[in-house]
């Protein structure tokens, strides 16, 4: 049977239907996810609700300290965007190693977040930025960390009434350096997928805080911990950056295949910040 394609027209409609038809539906934003899903008969929503003539819900803001993008800001509107090459340049490198330019214009970050898995390129770069979404149902509204909203390969806490309306960020300050580096992309998940987020604050030529995220490597991003900690108090020496590489290969224990890509991942990232 064909999905129907239902067509709200405000965000209120759209959690309306959300709750009418919660477990029979999908919501569909640029479709490259769901619609190879629903072609290969791993997804058969009866409803598909359409966001696309919902109105201004891809603006991408400066609020204070934060960047908040909104549920239709696609991969190539970050790519193009002033602020968010200003204030996310980690984003927009993400964004920009999509493996497809037409998916790139079509596809949103929203829904590349939404479909839950680690290994999506903009995941581990909006971590390390301490993102969060703002979820939207008939029953209210709730912001949910990162941190709280991945729970496993392909799984949220987003319940099937619930809408993602924004994703919110922190911006870099001018005392913050970041990168992003990944192997690549695939639709097969069995393949070997590293991303590496790093932002570092500096404090004149000392570090004096360090995010390092890293996808593909367990269910969800993981923080390479120690190596955040060794960086602290340090100068980007080539003793140092080898020093947290080695490091972070701690936090990937339960995935030994992964721990020589990673410190290769993590080094160079911090040689970009470093020679940036
Ligand atoms: C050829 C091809 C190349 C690709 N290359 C890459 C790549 O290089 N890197 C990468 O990371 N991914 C890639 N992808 C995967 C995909 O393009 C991304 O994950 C994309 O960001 C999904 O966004 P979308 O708007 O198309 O989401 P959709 O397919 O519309 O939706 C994806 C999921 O999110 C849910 N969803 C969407 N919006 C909302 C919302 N507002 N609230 C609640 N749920 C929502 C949908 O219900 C669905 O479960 C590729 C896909 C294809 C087909």
């Amino acid at each position: 049977m064909t999905a129907q394609r239902l067509c709200p027209q405000t965000i209120d409609e759209a959690t309306q239907l959300l709750a009418q038809h919660a477990n029979e539906a999908r919501v569909i934003a640029g479709g490259s996810d769901l619609l190879p899903e629903i072609d290969q008969g791993t997804l058969t929503p009866n409803y598909l609700i359409d966001l696309g003539e919902i109105p201004n819900l891809d603006y991408i803001r400066e609020d204070g300290d934060h960047v908040r993008l909104g549920a239709r800001v696609t991969h190539d509107q970050i790519i193009q965007s002033e602020l968010a090459q200003r204030l996310a340049p980690l984003l927009v490198r993400a964004c920009s190693m999509f493996s497809d330019a037409d998916i790139r214009k079509k596809s949103t970050v929203v829904g590349n977040i939404a479909s839950g898995l680690s290994t999506n390129l903009t995941v581990a770069a909006l971590w390390a930025m301490g993102a969060e979404v703002k979820l939207k149902s008939v029953r209210g509204e709730r912001t949910v960390t990162f941190n709280d909203f991945f729970k496993g390969v392909r799984q949220t806490v987003l319940a099937p009434d619930e809408l993602i309306v924004e994703i919110a960020f922190s911006k870099m300050s001018p005392k913050d350096k970041g990168a992003f580096v990944a192997t690549g992309w695939s639709r097969d998940e069995a393949s070997p997928q590293v991303t590496v987020a790093v932002v570092l604050e500096f404090d004149g030529d000392e570090i004096s805080n360090a995010w390092i995220n890293i996808g593909g490597v367990a269910p969800t991003v993981v923080n390479a911990i120690e190596a955040e900690q060794s960086l602290v108090g340090q100068w980007l020496s080539d003793v140092a950056i080898d020093e947290a590489a080695d490091l972070a290969m701690n936090a990937v224990v339960t995935n030994p295949d992964a721990t020589e890509i990673v410190r290769e991942l993590v080094g160079k990232a911090m040689r970009e910040i470093r020679d940036s």
